[in-house]
């Protein structure tokens, strides 16, 4: 039988174990213990000196070697904040990036506040750009499209959740759902890793469709380019998240396909991450 220990030192504890796993290790400890406790996190401060039963610790155990495999934190809390909106994911989807609130900012930036415009999100996985325009920009209509129906399904989930009227969620290929609409703005935070980079060893749990497009990482992004030509509006602008060291090659795939007035911004990191391009009126 497993002692009774004080949260203090089994915060410790799992902190240490997660060191190598975890950048955060620290706050994921405390997130954990208190999942296993079923208590917010401020529980363990109010309380640092109140004992974990034994169930208590075979439920952490579980799930502390969950996040020792390298599963996000999110999968295993079911949540991820983005933009301040509390969102459900699961391993169908990508966790939300920090770098994807620069294109939600961009695209904030460009819709006035009152607009009505149609807006389209591809490759919406959980939903996340999809919804926080919907809930900052309410009188625009909002289309978020996805090829795994599991993970419209959490996009699904999330719009019911946060109670939005105008967002539509529909499963299909790229553009194929939306064939002959026009929308004003599109965005995507499409996959754009390459298929031999090291870096997708570490984010082996989530859902490589969602990651990887091909040998250059730029399969996706030449599909957008291209197919999202004849559902462009007059004057419409489309944005791209895309890896740090892909900038001139998706500018050069945006330009093969008559987009103009190209522009890269940066994330927080200081790396070039979004890119808009814009169709003015009257191009064929
Ligand atoms: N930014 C993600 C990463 O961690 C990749 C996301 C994507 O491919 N869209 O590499």
């Amino acid at each position: 039988m497993t002692e009774p220990t004080s949260i203090n030192s089994i915060v410790s504890d799992a902190t240490t174990r997660l060191v190598d796993v975890s950048e955060s290790a620290r706050l994921d400890a405390e997130l954990l213990v208190a999942r296993s406790i079923n208590m917010p996190r401020s529980y363990l401060f109010a309380h640092p000196e109140d004992k974990l039963d034994e169930s208590a610790q075979q439920r952490l155990e579980h799930i502390l070697e969950r996040r020792l495999r390298g599963e996000p934190m999110a999968y295993i809390t079911g949540f991820k904040e983005f933009w301040s909106l509390e969102l459900v994911v699961s391993p169908a989807t990508l966790v939300p990036r920090p770098e994807t609130e620069i294109l939600v900012s961009l695209a904030l930036q460009a819709i006035p506040r009152q607009a009505e415009w149609q807006v389209l999100d591809l490759g919406t996985g959980c939903g996340a750009i999809a919804v926080v325009i919907a809930s900052e920009r309410r009188n625009c209509e909002i289309t978020a499209v996805d090829s795994s129906v599991d993970a419209i399904a959490v996009a699904r989930q999330n719009v019911r959740q946060l109670d939005l009227s105008n967002v539509t969620c529909l499963d299909g290929d790229w553009t194929d759902p939306v064939q002959n609409r026009q929308f004003k703005v599109i965005l995507s935070n499409p996959p754009y890793v390459r298929a031999d980079d090291a870096a997708l060893e570490s984010l082996r749990a989530e859902p490589r469709k969602a990651l990887v497009a091909g040998a250059d990482g730029l399969d996706a992004i030449r599909i957008l380019a291209n197919d999202c030509v004849s559902i462009i509006a007059d004057d419409g602008v489309l944005m791209l998240e895309h890896g740090a060291d892909q900038k001139n090659s998706v500018a050069d795939i945006l330009t093969s396909c008559a987009w103009e007035q190209i522009q890269c911004h940066k994330d927080f990191a200081g790396n070039p991450r979004v890119t808009l391009a814009r169709r003015s009126a009257g191009q064929p």
